[in-house]
């Protein structure tokens, strides 16, 4: 970061500056990053980047739930499930929407409609429909 005091000031067009987006020289105020239609620019690609990676997290979780879903309908609640399998399923453990601690101290992991808690050494699950959960 370059101090105003370091840049080059001309009287009548301001600090000497170099655009972050176009690498161009401009001469504005001593803070200005940007020339301005660079700026709106920039930040166009900054919100379209960010758009980007909700709509990945969001398919993550689409995925996530109909995996859980999957081994739900087929499985129940009462049995452990490899995480492996479900790794395997596509499941991708990093994203989840929030976490719901019960009473007895155990912690679900909730993707929309299902949650799942692993168990001690962390290699099986058990998966739960978040509507049984708040019962519990
Ligand atoms: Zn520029």
């Amino acid at each position: 970061m370059i101090s105003i005091y370091e840049k080059e000031f001309i009287p009548g067009k301001g600090y000497k500056g170099i655009c972050g987006f176009c690498n161009k020289e401009f001469y504005g105020k001593a803070d200005k990053k940007y020339h301005s239609p660079c700026k709106i620019a920039f930040n166009n690609q900054k919100a379209s980047k960010r758009n980007a990676s909700i709509k990945d997290i969001k398919a993550v979780l689409i995925k996530n739930d109909e995996v859980l879903m999957d081994y739900y309908q087929s499985k129940g609640n009462s049995s452990f499930i490899a995480v492996s399998d479900l790794i395997s399923s596509g499941f991708n453990s990093k994203h989840y929407t929030s976490t719901v601690k019960l009473s007895d101290g155990s912690v679900y992991y909730v993707i929309n409609r299902y949650a799942y808690k692993t168990s001690e050494n962390k290699k099986n699950v058990q998966i739960e429909k978040i509507n049984n959960l708040k019962s519990k």
